[in-house]
């Protein structure tokens, strides 16, 4: 028995404090030491025989060749290189520009297996500033009570000319020009709750501003314009003189932008009476945003110079150009409908058009640098306008039904009282905490300088595959009342909106498929960029140097990995180090563990499959997913922080963090499962998994705790709706929802007391509208409870009715039609006169093809 307990100490020693060096990276100096010297007492005192110390030995042997490097660099390195060369993945220059975008954030301690929390917790909470402040209570909130969205939807088919001139005069598109342009230079963040706030109100609104302060015209002449074009173009941006467009995407060329065929020949003609050298332009583009009304186009093309005007190359690739829309050949105005949201959007095309050669953006000099400049731009774009405009209609929709589904009862409840709904109110709530997360945290990294590129594709896709998720169980749980269209309806047109977040800036499959993770890999991994620049040196002697060094730390690395994974796995993660010893410290546990795990899985992802985990996009997306769930749920943590750790919030956070990394377990387990080399999927689903999948996702309590802070007025559903623009007054649903909610909550006693009345038999009918007559009858209630009770009674009915047409009204000429009369009838009004709407108020114009054809032939004119 001693033998037994004797022989066990000595395989702890060994066995522990292998992992425990692997674990805290000791390096590899110290740790042959430290082996050797375990070693040699084992030989003095342990009782191992001859040949069990000579592999023991041997093993040592083997420990301490890679500390020679010189040896090592011949023997092991240059051999390996030669090989590596071979392995290499072809890399086109735009992907390799693309790669390149941007610059690695806490994406890149995420990689590592060791995230280092002060990193992401050092950063400060973002703030608006009084100015943004004052921006987003004074013009954007007057701008969201300008905009009627079935008017501009249903009516117009654009917004009305007050809220555009409004929007200039108030240069909402002018959020990112800098101030001595005339702009109002607004953090990243100030431009993400504008956007949110806008969206909650109205997509086409959100839409339109959005573009102007993302990729466009602005944002490329700021970082690459010369200081001539930044002097022309910027004060008449800024003041809403010019209304730019970026035209990039063409029939030929979607998500492959790079493969357009638009082309622009250096050539020389007259240009304002003089000879001039420029470039004669031919484009067909499509899918362009504010192109129908655009004044000025930014427009991306290949650039040729068959007879060397500018250089002695033929050809110079993707070129950026501003091109005013005035010039002849330039054809614009004509409109697509995108899923009814009718934010300015349409084809444009060009046929030789002559542009002189300084409208280059940035000059000749950047004749074919359009694609890295397009690239860099989006690394931090991505993160702003589309995951912000998520982000509020996911608050409009939280504050939406939490409110709409107490105030609807079905079988004398409020329906956010069942289980069913409430599990899906859970995960509209859940998925806005998560959301709003990713928003500000990301936004307020950008205005701390970051340039995060791969967070940007983790937000572009997640925010807005969440959004969708929202949109539809907010459709749900409002049933019925989502689906009528019409001027009641403050759910269906968000619903069919997203769509176009999840198409435009990549579209989500491409992003989750191709970007995320291969990006991710390239740019984040300690290791593989520098292997790559070693293996690619002109210099091959310093090539082999540097790709010795970064081989064998990449090795120590992978090593350290497996023993972090293991060891964190086997523990629950329970001793792993966190920042905080708070109510979450166990999510920043689970988090370090699934980093371990998925760096480790990564490395013999790259190794056994090398460049064809390119075309492996599933096993690249399933990767892609964990390191985005870790992502997100790092950014939950850090928001709860950066809005003071609300304890009344911590269900929110724990369903965010559960439900991120439960997926990112079950993507996990996926990737091994469908791995190509099974003895490799084998050691690694030992290794991560060892205990099994023991992560559960939020249980059904947890669940309700949500669904109560949504569904009852309070700071934690303020907090959670915070630029959701929910201003009382008689045209927005979400301050009416409101103000039903908290009259609701006031009137329970009164409620339960029409109850326990009928109960007693003192009222008999199961109406509550005939029980309030009853009840004042009856004496139940005195004249002012009665008039209270009526109050409330006749604002749900109206937030409850929906809208009904004549039948010619839906017809396409939409002759004879009438507009539903709830367009301009207060709640009140509406209530008495039931749930029909009949009252004819004018007639309606729908965005028929004449309507369309009319306008194109005005804005030509
Ligand atoms: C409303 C709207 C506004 C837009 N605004 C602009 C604008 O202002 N300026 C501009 O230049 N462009 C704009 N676009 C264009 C937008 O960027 C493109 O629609 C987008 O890049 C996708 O191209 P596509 O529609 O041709 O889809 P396709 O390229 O035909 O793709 C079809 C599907 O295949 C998937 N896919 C393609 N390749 C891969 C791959 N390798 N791996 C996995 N999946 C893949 C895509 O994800 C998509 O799901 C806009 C588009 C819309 C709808």
């Amino acid at each position: 028995m001693s033998g037994f307990l004797i022989g066990l100490g000595w395989f702890l020693l060994f066995f522990g404090g292998a992992i425990y060096l692997a674990y805290n990276r000791i390096n590899l100096l110290a740790s042959t030491i430290a082996s050797g010297s375990v070693l040699f007492i084992y030989t003095v005192f342990g009782s191992g025989n001859f040949f069990w110390l000579l592999l023991l030995w041997l093993a040592f042997a083997l420990m301490v060749i890679p500390n020679l490097r010189e040896l090592r660099r011949e023997k092991i390195t240059r051999p390996a290189l030669e090989i590596y060369r071979t392995m290499l993945p072809s890399m086109s220059d735009t992907e390799r520009e693309a790669l390149e975008a941007g610059n690695v954030w806490w994406d890149g301690e995420l990689f590592s297996g060791m995230p280092d929390w002060d990193r992401l917790m050092s950063f400060p909470a973002p703030l608006l500033s009084d100015e943004e402040q004052a921006f987003m209570d004074g013009p954007c909130a007057e701008l969201c009570a300008m905009l009627d969205d079935w008017d501009i939807a249903h009516e117009r088919g654009d917004m009305p000319p007050e809220a555009w001139q409004f929007i200039k005069k108030h240069k909402f598109f002018a959020m990112i020009i800098p101030k001595q342009y005339g702009g109002l230079e607004f953090s990243a963040y100030a431009n993400a709750m504008v956007i949110a706030r806008l969206s909650s109100r109205s997509p086409t609104a959100s839409s339109t501003i959005g573009v102007p302060n993302s990729l466009g015209p602005a944002e490329l002449l700021l970082h690459y314009g010369t200081d001539e074009q930044k002097q022309h173009w910027l004060p008449r941006l800024a003041a809403g003189d010019e209304i730019p467009c970026f035209a990039l995407t063409s029939p030929q060329a979607g998500s492959d932008a790079a493969a357009l065929i638009d082309s622009g020949v250096v050539c020389k003609q007259l240009w304002n009476g003089k000879q001039t050298t420029g470039i004669l332009l031919n484009w067909n583009k499509r899918y362009i945003t504010l192109a129908p009304v655009a004044t000025v186009l930014g427009l991306a093309f290949k650039l040729y110079d068959p007879k060397h005007l500018i250089g002695d190359q033929d050809e110079y690739g993707i070129t950026a150009a501003l091109i005013p829309t005035d010039l002849p050949g330039v054809e614009i105005g004509r409109r697509h409908y995108p899923l009814s949201i009718p934010f300015q959007n349409g084809p444009t095309s060009g046929k030789d058009v002559f542009v002189p050669l300084d409208s280059i953006i940035g000059g000749p000099e950047m004749a074919g640098k359009g694609w890295k400049m397009l690239v860099e731009l989006l690394s931090v774009g991505r993160a702003i306008t589309l995951p912000s405009i998520a982000a509020g209609g996911g608050q409009a929709a939280t504050y939406a039904s939490g409110a709409y589904t107490q105030i609807r009862k079905q079988f004398n409840l409020p329906v956010a009282k069942f289980e069913g709904v409430g599990e899906a109110l859970a995960r509209i709530a859940g998925h806005t905490y998560i959301m709003n997360a990713a928003v500000s945290v990301t936004a307020g990294a950008i205005d701390q300088g970051e340039k995060p590129a791969v967070p940007s594709a983790i937000l572009k896709y997640h925010c807005t595959e969440m959004g969708r998720k929202v949109a539809n169980d907010a459709m749900d749980v409002h049933g019925g009342k989502a689906i009528m269209m019409g001027p009641k309806n403050y759910i269906g047109r968000s619903y069919m909106a997203t769509p176009i977040a999840i198409t435009v800036e990549g579209a989500n499959i491409l992003t989750r498929s191709l970007i995320i993770f291969g990006q991710g890999a390239m740019r984040c991994h300690p290791y593989v960029l520098r292997e790559l620049h070693a293996a690619q040196d002109a210099d091959t002697e310093r090539g082999l140097i540097d790709f010795d060094d970064a081989l064998f730390s990449h090795i120590g690395y992978a090593i350290s990995n497996a023993a972090r994974s293991f060891f964190l796995a086997l523990t629950h993660a329970r001793f792993s180090k966190v920042p905080l010893n708070t109510p979450t410290h166990r999510y920043y546990q689970n988090i370090n563990r699934y980093s371990a795990a998925f760096a480790l899985a990564t490395d013999f992802a790259m190794l056994t499959l090398g460049g064809k985990l390119k075309i492996k996009e599933l096993l690249s997306a399933r990767l892609g997913d964990v390191l985005s769930c870790m992502y997100l749920a790092s950014t939950v943590l850090k928001h709860f922080e950066n809005q003071g750790r609300r304890a009344a919030d911590l269900p929110l956070v724990e369903w965010s963090i559960r439900t991120l990394m439960y997926h990112a377990q079950e993507q996990l387990h996926s990737f091994l499962r469908n791995f190509p080399n099974r003895p490799v999927a084998f050691i690694l689903r030992r290794t991560i998994f060892p205990r099994g999948r023991t992560y559960y996702s939020p249980s059904d309590d947890l669940g309700k705790k949500v669904v109560e802070l949504i569904t009852q007025s309070g700071d934690s559903r303020d907090r959670l709706s915070a630029q959701a623009f929910t201003t009382l007054m008689p045209s927005n649903p979400l301050g009416l929802l409101q103000e039903a909610l908290v009259l609701s909550e006031q009137l329970l006693p009164l409620e339960l007391r029409l109850r326990q009345a009928k109960k007693e038999g003192l009222i008999k009918s199961d109406y509550v509208g005939h029980q309030i007559d009853e009840a004042a009858r009856a004496g139940v209630i005195n004249a002012k409870e009665t008039a209270q009770l009526r109050d409330y009674h006749d604002k749900v009915s109206y937030l409850l009715s929906v809208d009904d047409f004549a039948a010619d009204d839906l017809s396409r000429s939409g002759a004879n039609s009438e507009t539903p009369a709830a367009v301009a009838v207060t709640p009140a009004a509406s209530a008495t006169a039931g749930n029909s709407t009949k009252k004819k108020v004018g007639k309606k114009k729908t965005v028929s093809k004449k309507a369309a054809a009319k306008k194109t032939s005005k804005k030509k004119k």
